[in-house]
């Protein structure tokens, strides 16, 4: 039992990311100079996750992690290694067709959440992988590149992986994109960028190094920050199987059942809690309701431009309906 007890506090304890290169300076004090590459001209922290580019109205929606092995040629020959044990869920070998240029996306089940990382701007992606393969922990599934959907690529200088932690919104993406922009091309399926919605890996990978075998992904989703609430007249979407570990419990909804879901978005519209509302705590007729806006975090990162002030009251933008959309589709 002693034995058993053990065993189970070590694997819900253990660390699930690692970083994806050998590049590990972001666990240093003043490190980050040595871990992040920066956009042309600009520090570090524009290659860092978050609105910190275009004066805080640009997302990057992951990390860009410097290169630390050159070829004889001055290219960059990182191996990059997968974050966390999981399977290839996607990968793209046509640089033209994404900014992305060559990348790969792996599928991870950690505390029963479904989390996906990708790997950008690769040189190679390792020709023996599958979708569908099962990859470990460390295992190296790439080199490190600078391909990009340019002629001019990635600077020689700036090589670096873009390496991000996404939820992913809805697996009927591709026939969503289809009905509402049925003039645009979609060569990714439902691994267009507009379906995974980034997590920061940088805290994540810095509250697993610090707090060790307590590390929680829950706890790390349940603990980020409102941009807004929104009502959704919707009892039925892909997120609430994909994530019901954010799902709080409401005894009236559970007695009189649901009839739509209070919903908290942080400033990139991951949806971090959900709580199921009865018809009778709900007013209004709106398919989509904001309740509230945080306004400081609103200050603080805006680039999503999911929530507007209009003639001094908030509203959502057509932004924030057309995440609201894809959500509940
Ligand atoms: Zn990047």
């Amino acid at each position: 039992m002693v034995a058993l007890l053990l065993l189970l506090a070590l694997t819900a304890g253990a660390q699930p990311f690692q970083l994806p290169t050998a590049n590990q300076a972001l666990f240093e004090k003043g490190g980050e100079e040595k871990f992040f590459v920066g956009t042309t001209g600009k520090s570090w922290v524009s290659g860092t996750f978050g609105c910190v580019r275009s004066e805080g109205w640009q997302l990057h929606e992951g990390l860009d992690i410097r290169c630390l092995q050159r070829d004889k040629r001055g290219e960059p020959a990182d191996p990059v290694l997968a974050t966390a044990d999981g399977t290839v869920a996607y990968f793209n070998t046509r640089p033209s067709l994404s900014n992305y240029g060559n990348y790969l996306v792996l599928q991870h089940r950690i505390e029963g959440l479904e989390i996906y990382s990708l790997y950008a701007h690769l040189s190679q992606i390792r020709p023996d992988l599958r979708v569908g393969q099962a990859v470990k922990a460390g295992e190296r599934v790439a080199t490190m590149g600078r391909t990009a959907n340019t002629s001019e690529r990635i600077s020689k200088e700036r090589a670096h992986v873009h390496f991000e932690l996404n939820l992913l919104v809805n697996d009927r993406f591709a026939r969503w994109y289809k009905a509402t922009c049925p003039d645009q091309r979609n060569d990714h399926g439902e691994w267009n960028g507009q379906n995974l919605l980034g997590l920061d890996p940088r805290l994540i990978l810095l509250e697993e190094n610090s707090q060790g075998a307590k590390f929680s992904l829950v706890a790390f989703l349940q603990s980020q920050t409102e941009l807004c609430r929104v009502l959704v007249r919707r009892t039925e979407f892909p997120w609430l199987r994909r994530y019901s570990a954010l799902i709080r419990p409401n005894p009236v909804a559970a007695k009189e059942g649901v009839a739509g879901y209070e919903v908290s978005l942080n400033f990139n519209g991951v949806a971090f809690e959900l709580i199921p509302r009865a018809a009778s705590e709900i007013k209004g007729k709106a398919k989509f309701q904001l309740l509230s806006v945080n306004e400081p975090e609103y200050q603080k990162n805006p680039a999503r431009r999911l929530v507007a002030k209009r003639g001094g009251h908030w509203e959502l933008t057509g932004h924030g309906i057309n995440d609201l959309e894809l959500l509940t589709f």
